[in-house]
């Protein structure tokens, strides 16, 4: 698994385990503390102004202070969502400090009591926003702090037990609010967000401004015969079924990822970056975790500019009736041009289809070794679509088969036709290794382009092979008989990596661009690359680093051995004749 996925899965293990109550977005949270710290800075200034009976206080101190929360205010407003989770803490603690030197700054008497009442805005938003030991930190603190600074202004100590008391009941029972708030956005019976809960998120999700969305998709999932199911086992064994869904499906969904009960046996997940490939993607992924004979149907839908949620809603309500009309247990795209193979084999006769190389460079020398053909469709309607919006769909249907006979023609008869003897790169869906004359189809376009068979490295995504299919090891050993390489894509995104690299006969590791956007160049050692590179080496595989988009990543992946690089840094994809003969980046 690549660390940005452990990591987003950590997080929302986290948030779910603490009880961070659902209301405590990003957004929501620094929007609130940003504003606190505004009005509590302006408030102070305007009474510094007025308040004539602050006698004693300094109230220059008070001044700068009231300064620079009411300036930090509005930067939290509008960059705080962009913060790892962690520093909102610091950011609340920063709070009890500001309030704190006020109380010190006011110098005991009348202005060091008005100047404690902020602490209040520090225990609302710690209650609201923080679930158990986050909450009682930042109360305890509070409590602490304001204890400290008031005994040192020498006010009374029945002030301060007062002032302690408000603390300790406005966070009780705001506390209690938000999770009461929280609870009628919930279902009782999975303990998911319910309708209400989830069309607030969309609501949220679709008032972000569009470059911080990107894609956004909607999956709606159904299970198939829930009324049999229900009237055969009874209404409990149907109770199982949704609470077993809803339990394996939130362990395997992202943080940003939303899974709702929507209703009866209908879930939602809502998916904030995600393309309609994608989206398929986890649709039949969640669909093939349903419990033992349980059928499920998904539709699925994406957003387009100006949809309103209910458009939204109705599409994906659109597919998924699709879906169960046309025989139930799969997923329907709504509104896919390559919904069925038919269409996309129909572009590749058509000739709609073309391919983009990016270069491949040896990271001792620079030297371009060779090219990664990337299919894209040149749709008439839509434009040039990017192969992940379209090969799921391909592999789903069967029309891989078609592109890739294409792709392995056109790249092999484009390296043919280039004057240099470079290496070519070519990506292999799983479904084609398991057809039993893939072997017989690459001995076959070699022998027509002329290519040499150790100019050829087949790619294949880690990810999608996770499973033990004896054809695909035959169709593996078979393609190296002939001399072919095969690499391992994007690896580190799949699930049995080690395993995988002992038992499948591959030539090269590709290492997924998560693990080079990962590198730290301030941190000396890159342990997880480092181990990668290691393994790699000791099983005698080649090395290739995925995604290198800066000089400081490829100079790190050159001294920790690796042989092999391909990113924007190099050269985006291109067109054949585009394609550079060599590298000019600037790599010291
Ligand atoms: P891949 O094989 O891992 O290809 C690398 C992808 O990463 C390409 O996306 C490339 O444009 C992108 N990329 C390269 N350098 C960088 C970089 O520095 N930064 C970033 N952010 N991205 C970079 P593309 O062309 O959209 O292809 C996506 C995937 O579609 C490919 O991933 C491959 O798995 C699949 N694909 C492409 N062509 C074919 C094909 O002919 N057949 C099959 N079965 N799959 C294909
Ligand atoms: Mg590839
Ligand atoms: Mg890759």
């Amino acid at each position: 698994m690549s660390p940005a996925r452990t990591g987003e899965l950590l997080r929302s293990r986290l948030v779910r385990a603490r009880g961070v109550p659902t209301v405590a977005t990003d957004e929501v949270l620094a929007r609130t503390t940003g504003i606190l710290y505004l009005t509590c800075g302006l408030l102070v200034l305007a009474a510094t102004l007025r308040s004539q009976s602050w006698s004693g206080a300094n109230i220059d101190g008070i001044r700068i202070i009231a300064l620079v929360a009411a300036l930090l205010g509005p930067v939290v407003v509008y960059a705080g969502h962009r913060l790892p989770r962690p520093l909102y803490h610091v950011l609340v603690a920063i709070g009890t400090a500001i309030v704190t030197l006020l109380v010190l700054f006011g110098n005991g008497g009348e202005a060091s009591v008005a100047l404690a009442v902020p602490y209040i805005y520090v225990i609302i938003d710690a209650s609201f926003f923080f679930g158990g030991l986050g909450m009682a930190f930042h109360v305890a603190l509070v409590m602490v702090a304001s204890t400290v600074a008031m005994t040192a202004v020498g006010l009374p100590l029945a002030d301060l037990l007062m002032v302690q008391g408000f603390f300790l009941v406005v966070s009780v029972i705001i506390a209690w609010l938000a999770r009461i708030a929280d609870l009628a956005e919930h279902d009782s019976l999975t303990g998911l967000v319910n309708r209400r809960g989830f069309d607030r998120r969309l609501d949220q999700e679709l008032a972000r401004p569009r470059r911080e969305r990107g894609e956004l998709a909607l999956v709606l999932l159904d299970v198939d015969d829930f009324k049999t199911l229900n009237d055969n086992l009874g209404k409990r064994a149907g109770d199982q079924v949704l609470a077993s869904c809803a339990g394996t499906w939130d362990r395997v969904l992202l943080g940003h990822q939303t899974l709702s009960r929507y209703g009866g046996d209908e879930f939602a997940v809502l998916l904030p970056g995600s393309s309609l490939g994608k989206a398929a993607d986890i649709a039949d992924r969640l669909r093939a975790l349903a419990p033992d004979g349980v059928g499920m149907s998904a539709g699925v839908a994406a957003w387009t500019a100006g949809d309103t949620p209910s458009i939204l809603f109705g599409r994906a309500e659109v597919a998924l009736y699709d879906a169960k009309s046309a025989g139930r247990g799969q997923t329907v795209v709504y509104g896919d041009p390559t919904r069925g193979a038919s269409e996309l084999e129909a572009a590749v006769a058509a000739d709609e289809l073309l391919l983009h190389f990016q270069p491949v460079i040896r990271l001792r020398d620079n030297a371009v070794v060779s090219a990664e053909a990337l299919v894209r469709w040149n749709h008439p309607q839509r434009g040039l679509v990017p192969p992940n919006d379209f090969i799921p769909q391909a592999e789903r249907t069967g029309a891989i088969h078609a592109l890739g006979r294409w792709t392995l023609a056109q790249a092999c008869a484009a390296a043919v036709a280039s004057s240099d003897r470079r290496g070519i790169g070519v990506n292999v869906s799983v479904p084609e290794l398991r057809g039993s004359g893939y072997v017989d189809q690459v001995h076959q376009v070699l022998s027509i382009t002329g290519l040499s068979p150790e100019r050829l490295v087949l790619e294949v995504t880690e990810a999608l092979f996770d499973e033990d299919d004896p054809q695909v090891v035959r169709t593996l050993q078979g393609l190296r008989a002939l001399g072919v390489r095969v690499a391992i894509d994007d690896f580190g995104t799949g699930y049995s990596s080690l395993r995988w690299l002992e038992q499948f006969p591959v030539d090269t590791v590709k290492i997924d661009r998560s693990f080079v956007a990962a590198i730290d160049p301030d941190r000396g050692r890159q342990p997880v690359l480092s181990a990668i590179i290691a393994i790699s080496r000791s099983l005698g595989m080649t090395t290739v680093a995925e995604g290198v988009e800066t000089p400081e990543q490829a100079i790190i992946l050159r001294e920790l051995g690796c042989d092999y690089a391909q990113g924007y840094l190099f050269g985006r994809p291109v067109p054949l004749e585009q394609l550079p003969r060599e590298s000019t980046a600037p790599v010291g």
